[in-house]
């Protein structure tokens, strides 16, 4: 299995990543992304090793591979993955969204369904599965990048002003295709080994040159990754502890004219062909389960976060602090519990993949965009100022003078002003830096915009048997019954 080490040096390639102006010359050294890369490697160097249990003996490729690139065949399989996916969730407190187990989860379940990559033009299925077995014998560490640029939302890519502005086929050639324009936004990309490019946004025949899927290397030749402003440089990790290790970079991606050969295309100008491969492998259900396994880790977290800064204020005892407390405990329980019945609920399709129920993955997420936005605003709401009384930075404690004030005035009882601090700084790194903002963003939009999630929770809530089932009372009285 992979070590972390061997993933830091696969980093040291010509990758182009483009930030402040510049040309980043060593991704895993460079201060921006350093950070996040040593957080991937911890996690490579966790499942590594066989005693945190994330390891087990792939019927694909015969050998040991890791549990978060499996095809769940059985209940028990599927038990397995979520516990290998919680593992490398609780290392980084569910504050990464995009671990290699959320890209890995969709190429799984594309290779579970080989026949939803066959059509009559082309038969791609044997790229898919010969890809997964890759991502299983390598490790493999996939972003992806499947949203359109935000040009206009009121039409789609053929109907905007410019060619080749959502990338698209600009050549066939024997051997592969010639792929230009851009993709919207690829979490953790710069640190990725590959990148996943296709198109989630339903297109319209008119847009067939867009409708593609394939992965290209980081390092490929003409592709480019211009990243926002980093996080992970804001200050020290006392001062900044989650914006220092976790900050993910997420990266326009251009494609100059990129190259890619058949066998890592797997939708080739196939508006329909998207759709299979998404949803008739069953791949954006075991994707997005795995963001809410990981979304729970975090819940609890921030739950956790709410009930030390209630106790260091001394406030834990008051009923109306624990009901707010309660909120936050049932919000992320009902998640867990979702994530959970998905599980329970779980049955095998037609290729023998268990997928995890529909109704309860959609149900969560759907409501994710209102969830996230209360659970930061009862932390807000119990931090109070305490997020602000506190020092510029670490380097005030470092004078002794300064030091010596905060220490009489920014302590609580039990708890030195070093502690406190350091707690509230910790609190205002999850609701109030530049990090805090991205995510509230992140867990709103990462599965679509919220109307867009919305319509996943509508479709598989079963609507029909919940109206029929009020039909059935209707109709068992009428205006003459007593
Ligand atoms: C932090 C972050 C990380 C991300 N990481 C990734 C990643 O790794 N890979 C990836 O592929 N994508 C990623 N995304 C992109 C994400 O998938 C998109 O943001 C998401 O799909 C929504 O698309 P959009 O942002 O273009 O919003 P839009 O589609 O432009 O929607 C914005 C808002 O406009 C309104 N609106 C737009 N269209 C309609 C409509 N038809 N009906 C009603 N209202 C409408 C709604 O209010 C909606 O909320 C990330 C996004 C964020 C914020």
């Amino acid at each position: 299995m992979r070590t972390g080490a061997e993933y830091l040096a696969a980093l040291k390639d010509s990758r182009e990543i483009y930030l402040d102006g510049e040309r980043v010359q060593d991704v895993a050294d460079h201060p921006a992304f350093a950070p996040i890369a040593r957080t991937m490697a911890e996690l490579f160097d966790l499942a590594a090793d066989p005693s945190n249990g994330m390891t087990y003996r792939s019927p694909e490729t015969g050998g040991e591979a890791n549990l978060v690139f499996s095809i769940p065949r059985s209940r028990e399989d599927l038990t397995a993955r979520r516990h290998a996916i919680e593992t490398w969730a609780r290392h980084t407190h569910g504050w990464v969204g995009r671990s290699p187990d959320h890209v890995g989860s969709f190429i799984s379940a594309f290779a579970s369904s080989p026949e939803s990559f066959v059509t009559d033009r082309r038969d791609l299925s044997s790229g898919v599965t010969a890809y997964h077995r890759r991502v299983l014998e390598e490790s493999l560490y996939v972003s992806y990048a499947i949203i359109p640029p935000q040009v206009s939302r009121a039409t789609t890519a053929h109907a905007w002003d410019g060619e080749f502005i959502q990338a698209g086929v600009v050549e066939e050639r024997p051997d592969g295709i010639v792929v230009r324009g851009a993709q919207m936004l690829a979490t953790g990309a710069a640190v990725a080994d590959e990148i996943f490019i296709s198109c989630i946004k339903p297109l319209t025949p008119d847009d067939r040159d867009f409708a593609v899927g394939f992965t290209v290397p980081v390092e490929a030749d003409g592709l480019k990754l211009y990243c926002r402003r980093p996080y992970a440089t804001a200050g020290s990790g006392y001062d900044y502890p989650l914006s220092t290790r976790y900050d993910e970079t997420d990266a326009l991606v251009v494609l100059d004219d990129v190259f890619v050969p058949w066998e890592r295309v797997f939708v080739d100008r196939d508006v329909d062909g998207l759709r299979r491969q998404f949803f008739s492998t069953g791949a954006h259900v075991l994707g997005n389960w795995q963001a809410q396994i990981r979304f729970v880790v975090k819940l609890r977290f921030i739950a956790g976060l709410a009930g030390k800064i209630a106790s260091v204020n001394g406030v834990d005892r008051i009923p109306g602090v624990q009901e707010k407390l309660g909120e936050l405990a049932g919000l992320a329980s009902l998640v867990e519990s979702a994530v959970l019945a998905a599980e329970y609920k779980a049955e095998p399709d037609g290729n023998g993949m268990w997928r995890p129920n529909a109704r309860a993955v959609y149900g969560a997420m759907g409501l994710q965009a209102e969830l996230y936005p209360r659970v930061l605003a009862i932390l807000r709401d119990l931090a109070g100022g305490g997020v602000l009384q506190l020092p510029s930075s670490v380097a005030d404690l470092h004078d002794p003078a300064i030091r010596a004030d905060i220490d009489r005035y920014v302590h609580s009882p039990g708890v030195e002003a070093v502690d406190r601090v350091k707690l509230f700084k910790l609190v205002w790194d999850a609701v109030g830096s530049e990090f805090a903002g991205r995510h509230h963003q992140y867990e709103m939009f990462y599965a679509g915009a919220p109307f867009v999630a919305k319509g996943y929770a509508y479709r598989n809530f079963g609507y029909p048997e919940a109206v029929a089932d009020v039909e059935a009372f209707l109709a068992g009285y009428t205006d003459t019954a007593a």
